[in-house]
């Protein structure tokens, strides 16, 4: 699988592969190369550092949240990752195998969650920025215009994802060849089992905003987009020749 280093997210997502494949042997290939810059590195399971201080996102963010979110609920689920898989035939896979293997087998469900979890918490965390928010860098801005027709409407379907998910989940932009969407997913699913490619992703676990905002989800959703959401990170994941 070639590698493209233009985008933070590995080579492309081809489409066709993802919805061709199911949870077969192209699928495995696609899934590796997207995640090939999660925390978990071949065979050595890790929890990836913060791109910024455990303060910088404050106030939106405050530390004791980053503290618990990232130091207790995310190394946790790469702590029981490592657990589950200790001795099994997924001790010695990378963490995209891992996802690609386990989703959908019902037998595999607390791997499944633990891996898809670190992969979600590392895209998270770099989903999100100090001094974020604002307008998107030019070529995102124009992607989002085309599907949503304003930033502003794109940001009110992220908010309409985020606070309308019933219970633990995560609200997505992604892309699907040539469109921008908004979606959202349940507890650790996420969007690259349905074929379609992540371009930022928002934590609506109670974890990401109870210390902060208790149950204000929609007021911590919407300084998020407003003062946090890392557009660049999201514009180095766009596909600009999407398959
Ligand atoms: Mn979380």
């Amino acid at each position: 699988m070639p590698t493209d280093p233009k985008h933070a997210i590995g080579p492309n997502l081809n489409r066709r592969e993802f919805l061709g494949a199911s949870m077969g042997a192209a699928l495995l290939v696609t899934l590796g190369g997207v995640l090939s810059c999660s925390g978990r590195k071949g065979t050595v399971p890790t929890l990836s550092a913060l791109p910024y201080g455990e303060s910088d996102l404050a106030p939106v963010i405050s530390a004791k949240t980053i503290q618990f979110h990232y130091g207790k609920h995310h190394k946790g689920y790469v702590e029981k990752l490592n657990k589950l898989t200790s001795g099994t035939a997924f001790a010695d896979l990378p963490l995209a195998d891992i996802i690609a293997a386990t989703a959908g087998q019902s037998d595999q469900q607390a791997v499944f969650n633990n891996a898809a979890q670190v992969w979600n918490h590392d895209f998270y965390w770099r989903s999100l920025r100090p001094k974020g928010g604002g307008t998107p860098p030019s070529a995102l801005k124009q992607r989002l215009e085309a599907s949503f027709g304003s930033i502003e409407k794109c940001k009110e379907a992220l908010a309409a994802a985020a606070n309308g998910q019933f219970g633990s989940g995560w609200a997505w932009l992604v892309q699907d060849g040539d469109r921008l969407k908004v979606l959202r997913t349940a507890n650790a699913d996420l969007p690259l089992t349905q074929g379609l490619r992540p371009l930022l992703n928002i934590d609506v676990w109670e974890h990401a905003y109870y210390l902060d905002y208790q149950n204000r989800r929609a007021d911590h959703v919407q300084a998020v987009l407003d003062k946090l959401i890392n557009w660049e990170f999201a514009e180095k994941n766009l596909l600009t020749q999407a398959t």
